[in-house]
């Protein structure tokens, strides 16, 4: 930690992980021999850069700019690429380390990485948004493709900044390389079911749960936070799967709606108008908007309370990181809800994960409920690699096998470890094997 001062976060997700590992490294000697868990904790290579544009007054605007390239022993980099204000190295790293692991649990050949920078698209015009980008891309160009370091989306960044990424990636370098980055429009190399692999991925993982609890979706009252990429596709697969989906946030605040999200007029308020989440309120009768203004959605102690305050069965914290806090989770619990299944990074803090495992409640961290996304990006890569696409049925077909799979694998790992029913222990300990056996055998490099 002494090595890397202020990086609040990326200490918290070093610290869940390694929490894990005890008996890991009781049982695998040749991986403290080797310094695996040392070396897995220092990224390969970390980018900081000045991102100067434009505005549309013809103010020049600074921005600073990351990319982080943590590991590479499975496959290329591979992990998003985020612009919110609250960006720095800390937020990126942390992001990058949960990458390497999730992404070692999907089965796939890809390893971790992580960027962003601390531009706040909100309010900016789509000129503004394209000339950002291109600045953005102009030092990063150098630093990935398909076979280096492949970039996606992440919170702010979506199909039309990848867009302004990739036409200024193909323009400096002079190559159509599809597989440089994911999340591509549909018809200019991108993967059907990207749009929708997180969330409706967070959701198979959950179905997963309850069915192992011989127990289902159907009936049951759901609450997602966030009403972004990850929020909306998991509602709507919840909702598809016979659940109600009464309450969603943004930072703002939180709508409640006991009829059940309105998932079109939703997505036209924050994916077409690109509108805060009060405008769905004013829009739907059954709907209230509660406004929170502290920049999340909503603290426990306020009057306004938060999205967690909505009684629930199954919570889906798919806006940001430490959104779900302790006396968050107390009340969840209180209001009888069962699963919870992490669609962001690290929604949970850790006195959250410990208040759900005292009551009892089945809990998915994100690094193996949220691998949908980065999954269904691998398949965007293969399809790139064989100039090849597949159909909605069969990406989605793939997408619920590789989420299966990763269920199974969080449950099998979880009691082969004497951690029964542990997804936690799981996904920490399947991930990691699988880096650290791969770094062995490539030796101190
Ligand atoms: P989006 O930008 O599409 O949406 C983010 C949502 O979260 C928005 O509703 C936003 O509200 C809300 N939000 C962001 N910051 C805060 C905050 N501080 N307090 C309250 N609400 C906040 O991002 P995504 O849906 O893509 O990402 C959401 C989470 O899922 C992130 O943790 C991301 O790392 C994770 N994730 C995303 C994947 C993907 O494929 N996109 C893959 C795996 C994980 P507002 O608009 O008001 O800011």
């Amino acid at each position: 930690l002494a090595r890397n001062p202020g990086e609040t976060e990326f200490h918290q997700a070093a610290r869940e992980l390694l929490d894990s590992l005890g008996p890991v490294v009781a049982r695998h000697p040749e991986y403290t021999d080797a310094a695996i868990i040392r070396r897995v904790c220092e990224p390969e290579r970390q980018i900081i850069f000045r991102v100067p544009w434009v505005d549309d007054a013809g103010q020049v605007q600074l921005n600073r700019g990351f990319r982080v390239e943590f590991n590479s022993a499975l496959g290329p980099y591979k992990g998003g690429l985020r612009f919110h204000p609250s960006v720095y190295l800390g937020i990126v790293k942390f992001l990058g380390f949960e990458q390497i692991f999730k992404n070692a649990l999907t089965g796939m050949p890809i390893g971790g990485g992580k960027g962003g920078s601390d531009f706040d698209p909100k309010g900016r015009s789509d000129a503004e948004i394209m000339r950002f980008c291109q600045s953005f891309m102009t030092e990063l160009y150098r630093h990935i493709g398909e076979y280096t370091d492949v970039p996606a989306g992440d919170i702010g960044v979506g199909g039309r900044e990848i867009g302004y990424l990739f036409g200024q990636y193909k323009r400096i370098t002079n190559r159509y390389e599809s597989g440089v980055l994911t999340g591509k429009g549909i018809g200019w190399g991108g993967s059907l079911v990207r749009t929708e692999a997180t969330g409706y991925g967070t959701v198979y993982f959950a179905n997963e749960i309850l069915k192992a609890r011989k127990s289902s979706f159907a009936g049951k009252t759901v609450v997602v936070s966030g009403s972004g990429n990850v929020a909306i596709y998991a509602a709507e697969k919840a909702a598809e799967l016979g659940a109600t989906v009464v309450a969603c946030s943004d930072s703002s605040g939180y709508v409640v709606d006991e009829k059940g999200l309105d998932l079109d007029l939703l997505k036209e308020v924050k994916e077409v108008r690109r509108e805060r989440l009060s405008a769905y309120a004013e829009a739907r009768e059954s709907a209230r908007f509660v406004a929170t203004g502290t920049g999340s959605s909503g603290s426990s102690g306020s009057p306004a309370g938060s999205v967690w305050d909505v009684p629930c069965d199954i919570a889906l914290p798919c806006a940001t990181q430490n959104e779900l806090d302790g006396d968050h989770a107390l009340a969840l619990v209180r209001n009888g809800c069962t699963v919870v299944a992490e669609g962001a990074n690290m929604p949970c803090t850790p006195a959250a994960v410990k208040v759900f495992a005292d009551a009892g409640v089945a809990f998915a961290p994100g690094k193996a409920a949220n691998a949908g996304g980065v999954a269904t990006s691998a398949l965007e890569m293969q399809q790139n690699a064989s100039r090849d696409s597949w159909t909605f049925a069969h990406t989605e077909a793939r997408l619920e096998e590789i989420m299966v799979g990763i269920h199974d694998r969080c449950l099998a790992t979880a009691d082969a470890y004497g951690a029964p029913g542990n997804y936690v222990a799981g996904a920490n300990i399947a991930g990691f094997i699988q880096v650290a056996d791969a770094m062995l055998a490539l030796g101190v490099i």
